[in-house]
């Protein structure tokens, strides 16, 4: 057995200890700061601001917002940053116990902090001319517990303000987490498995295309048919441009096509698709091209003129999409199909 008292042990003998002498605010409480803070809040009520709203409520005048109880303590920037250096001073010789206890929770790894709860309880309403001092104990050091944002211990200060007469006017809890860093379940959760994928972009659905997609879902190669010539168009648009007739119906194609001409995408890589990516536009043997990725050949084995079959992959609940592969010899198109388009 070790002599040396546990973190533990060691945190639990600061319970009750003061954090040092009490500080007083710079002003007493005063209208013009009721105002401001008033103004800033938006909380309208008339008993901060109209002494005989006030009265009418039963009060001998305005009285403070009840919440704005620590701003009756706060110094304002320049003399914190003076505090702050004194205080820096004093604690090579001397840290109050609140900075020990801060110190050795950094030592021990707890280094993020957050704070987690201000329960106020106001034993009188405070009212101009108040001069409020506040003294600080540490009420609680918990064990350590396992949270959302990491492992940690709360930290909780009990605040005690008092008026010019030494009279207790409201208490503070104020809870801290200290906590180690990347300890949380979340960060956890992302260290153990890789981001999900994206989901490949979506199409911009309109009402000349919607139906292609519609069909992919569906697991069928949709194509728009002119009612009026019977031409076959892709990318889907609103009229024929052969006879100019807006009328047409899907028609569903065979899948079978060739390799009109192809690229290999190798950059810029979006994370949704697979690289290098081998981007085809395909003549369907019934006669129009449409653009697709194929899949089972690698750049080297894809060339013009090469017999692909349409399949389907679901990407996701809501996209599907043909994608091309290299024909078998029993699905392989014949050269001398007729282009419709
Ligand atoms: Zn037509």
């Amino acid at each position: 057995m070790s002599d040396t008292p546990s973190l533990d042990d060691v945190l639990q003998s600061f319970v009750g200890q003061s954090s040092g002498p009490a500080t007083r605010g710079s002003q007493p409480v005063n209208e013009p700061m009721i105002e401001h803070w008033v103004e800033a809040m938006g909380d309208y009520n008339p008993v901060y601001v109209d002494a005989a709203a006030a009265r009418a409520a039963g009060f001998d005048g305005v009285i403070a917002p009840p919440t704005m109880l620590q701003a009756w303590i706060m110094r304002g920037l320049r003399a914190s940053l003076d505090a702050d250096a004194g205080r820096d001073a004093a604690q090579e010789s001397a840290p109050s116990p609140n900075d020990q206890v801060m110190a050795l929770l950094n030592e021990a790894g707890y280094t993020s902090v957050v704070a987690t709860n201000c329960d106020q309880h106001y034993e009188r309403p405070l009212v101009p001319g108040d001069h409020l001092s506040v003294t600080s104990v540490i009420d609680a050091v918990s064990e350590e517990k396992q949270t959302g944002l990491g492992t940690g211990r709360f930290l909780t200060n009990r605040l005690e303000y008092r008026d010019q007469h030494g009279d207790l006017v409201a208490t503070m809890l104020f809870r801290i987490l200290k906590f180690k860093p990347g300890t949380g379940g979340a960060s956890r959760a992302a260290a153990e498995q890789p981001a999900p994928r994206p989901l490949r972009p979506r199409p911009a659905l309109t009402q000349d295309n919607a139906f292609f997609f519609e069909g992919a879902k569906q697991h069928k190669l949709l194509i728009q048919k002119c009612s009026a010539c019977g031409t076959l168009r892709h990318p889907p648009r609103p009229s024929c441009a052969a006879c100019r007739s807006f009328e047409w119906e899907p028609f569903e194609a065979s899948g079978r096509g060739t390799i009109f001409s192809f690229v290999v995408n190798h950059y810029p890589q979006v994370p949704a698709f697979d690289y290098p990516l081998v981007v085809a536009l395909v003549e369907l043997e019934e006669g129009t091209r449409l653009v697709a990725n194929v899949s089972g050949i690698t750049p080297e084995t894809a060339h013009i003129g090469m017999a692909v079959q349409a399949g389907f992959e679901d990407f996701d609940d809501d996209l599907s999409l043909p994608v091309f592969h290299p024909a078998t010899a029993t699905t392989a198109t014949t050269a001398d199909e007729t282009r419709i388009d």
